[in-house]
């Protein structure tokens, strides 16, 4: 069952309860945006989005919008989606919440369960959370308290990698490599030593087109391997994005650097926490991105596509022999301190469990693969724009970097803020999208067909024309 786009049903007359004017203003008296520059929001127009149906998302006036970033990377298979609505209805029939803190609850014991089945073997212990930093965070904690209860407290240290990005509570910064974010709140965090980008070094070494090279791969294994003689006895974990790193600007990892990270790692007794938040549930073609190389992180952190883009809930998989060391009397204190209210919440995971249904009932990977391929070919004709320096895909994941001037790869002023303008355009024409940098993103729902593809991508052409030709003030 698919579910179909209705633009005109879409619409109730409920929504001519809101008053468009006040709701805006409001907005901007009270409501404190994410990632926001709130000086330069209060002055601009912004999308009050009211609706969703499908792949579409409306805003108060009833303007239908493609949802092109898949409601910031998190929804898989539309929005209203009928067996995801029902899966919540049916729950909150029963209840909304009750704790896990010494207690269970159907969904969340069926969700882990599932978990443990669909995601690589070894992986069978699920510890719930709401959001993708808080599922780092955990993995770091519990890496770092894996190696004190088995007696090894001198690997307290981690690895992580230059434009990396985990997340933004204090744990998952200090794992975290983007500068931009970071650098201001360098402070109060911990220190992790850092490797370069697989992505970052391959375009060095070979170019913007031809970085995907068995010598990039060696190259970034060859430092990670000399970190790891150096120092390996006192690294408890390497922490990386699982195949690309996501919020730099989509920069995809040369074949062969998530395997050769395991094999790594197993040689020199290092854990490795693979972040899936952004990569898991299908979002690269298959269920889990690590399933590409057939590598088994020993931790591995999973959000938002985890409940089908419906609410928060994230969570921290990891193997029995992480698990074990935790085990003991209660008064042996072995046990893993951390937990949240509303750690393992029923409607998430209800839904989360009927997201993961949907996958197997509707075949939804098997489907994948033509309209990746479909994507790759629509996205050929962006290398010849005089403005763009490069187009990066892994599955649904797209990055197009904007440039200023082609022969030299300079990128525009920050402060001009045309990657905005760009992707503002793409908004205007009824594409929602939000870039990242310099890098146009577009990365749909799993539900995507191949006319909407289409569009997206001759809105993003007509955008980037409009913004690029225009003359700069
Ligand atoms: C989005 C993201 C996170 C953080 O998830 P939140 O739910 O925003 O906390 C962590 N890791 C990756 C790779 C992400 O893309």
């Amino acid at each position: 069952m698919t579910q179909e786009h209705q633009p005109a049903s879409a619409m109730q007359p409920a929504d001519a309860s809101w008053d468009k004017e006040q709701l805006a203003a409001w907005d901007k008296r009270y409501f404190w945006h994410p990632f926001t520059q709130m000086q330069v929001y209060a002055r601009e127009d912004n999308v009050i989005f009211a609706r969703g149906a499908g792949n579409y998302l409306y805003d108060l006036d009833g303007k239908a919008y493609l949802d092109a970033i898949s409601s910031l990377w998190c929804n898989v298979h539309g929005h209203r989606h009928p067996r995801l609505d029902a899966a919540l209805q049916a729950q909150m029939g029963r209840v909304a919440h009750s704790t896990t803190l010494g207690a269970s609850n159907p969904p969340a014991i069926l969700l882990a369960k599932r978990l443990a089945e669909l995601a690589p073997a070894g992986l069978e212990r699920v510890f719930y959370s709401e959001d993708g930093a808080e599922a780092v965070e955990i993995a770091v904690k519990m890496a770092f308290h894996f190696w004190r209860n088995s007696g090894r407290p001198e690997k307290r240290r981690f690895l992580t990698l230059d434009n990396a990005y985990h997340g933004d509570t204090v744990g998952a910064v200090s794992v975290g490599g983007m500068d931009l974010f970071h650098n201001v709140y360098q402070d109060l965090l911990f220190h992790a030593d850092r490797l370069p980008s697989p992505y970052g070094l391959a375009r060095a070494l070979f170019g913007a087109r031809d970085w995907d090279q068995p010598a990039a791969t060696a190259a970034w294994l060859q430092r990670l391997e000399e970190m790891l003689r150096e120092r390996g006895g006192e690294i408890a974990a390497l922490v990386m994005e699982s195949g690309i790193q996501g919020a730099a600007g989509l920069l995809p990892f040369p074949k062969g650097i998530l395997a050769g990270a395991r094999a790594l790692c197993d040689r020199h007794d290092v854990l490795l926490i693979l972040d899936e938040v952004a990569t898991g549930f299908g979002r690269t073609g298959r269920l889990f991105a690590c399933e590409h190389e057939a590598v088994r992180p020993d931790l591995m952190a999973l959000g938002k596509g985890l409940s089908g883009g419906y609410l928060p809930l994230a969570a921290t998989l990891t193997t029995q022999r992480i698990y074990d060391a935790f085990l003991g009397e209660f008064g042996e204190t072995r046990q893993f301190y951390h937990g949240h209210t509303f750690t393992g919440n029923p409607l998430a995971c209800a839904v989360a469990l009927e997201n993961l249904q949907i996958f197997e009932d509707e075949q939804i990977l098997e489907r994948l693969a033509g309209r990746i391929r479909h994507l790759h070919d629509g996205l050929a004709a962006f290398w010849q724009h005089p403005h763009v320096g490069a187009v990066r895909q892994f599955g649904l994941m797209v990055g197009i970097e904007v440039v200023a001037d082609k022969s030299t790869g300079s990128a525009y002023p920050y402060g001009e803020r045309v990657e905005y303008a760009i992707s503002r355009a793409a908004i205007e024409r009824g594409v929602y999208t939000r870039p990242l940098g310099d890098t146009l993103v577009l990365m749909p729902p799993l539900s995507i067909t191949a006319e909407e593809i289409d569009r997206i991508l001759a809105t993003l052409a007509e955008a980037l024309d409009a913004v690029t030709s225009a003359p700069r003030t």
